[in-house]
């Protein structure tokens, strides 16, 4: 049964894997592009629902390059010091941590025109620490069944790349860090 219900949705993604709670690490294809998600999953793990979040390669890559910085934080956080975290990883999403919540945030944020300031819009998931340990050795897994994504260059080594109008570096177009 849950495999006939697979096949119909059409959901095959070459990884699957369960990170805690209803959340899932996985792939996919759409019009020739990969994407990587962090979902739920519903109906027997065959059907992605919208509670969740879809990475580009490029950015699953700047979140794979900023792990050791997240691991430093979460540390921070476990021995109850002060910390803040917001680290940009392309189009306006960021991965952020907050003194007093127990979570890694991986968000879109968004900047309205009559201010500095970015502000977190619904799109995004938080994941327990326990959840981005499993996140953590997931995305050095996925590499060996999503090979695309060893081939994925920074943004700024790409002819898509605009120096300080690039949409993808700075879509607000400051130097929000
Ligand atoms: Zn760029």
């Amino acid at each position: 049964m849950d495999q006939r219900t697979t096949e119909e949705s059409g959901f095959k993604p070459r990884y699957l894997q369960h990170i805690g709670g209803e959340l899932y690490l996985f792939d996919s294809v759409l019009n020739g592009t990969t994407y990587i998600h962090v979902r739920a999953l519903a109906n027997y793990r065959a059907t992605p629902t919208r509670n969740g979040v879809t990475l580009t390669l490029q950015r699953c890559n700047e979140l794979y390059s900023i792990i050791p910085e997240i691991v430093i934080h979460i540390d921070q956080v476990r021995r109850k010091e002060t910390t803040f975290y917001r680290r940009h990883i392309g189009g306006n999403w960021y991965v952020t941590m907050e003194t007093g919540f127990n979570t890694v945030d991986i968000r879109r944020f968004w900047q309205p025109d009559d201010s500095t300031c970015i502000r977190a819009t619904r799109k995004g998931v938080s994941l327990t620490f326990n959840q981005f340990d499993e996140l953590k050795n997931g995305l050095r897994m996925i590499e060996g069944v999503v090979p695309e994504l060893s081939q994925v260059v920074p943004c700024y080594l790409t002819g898509n790349h605009q120096r300080d109008l690039c949409r993808e570096c700075s879509p607000n177009n400051t130097n929000i860090a």
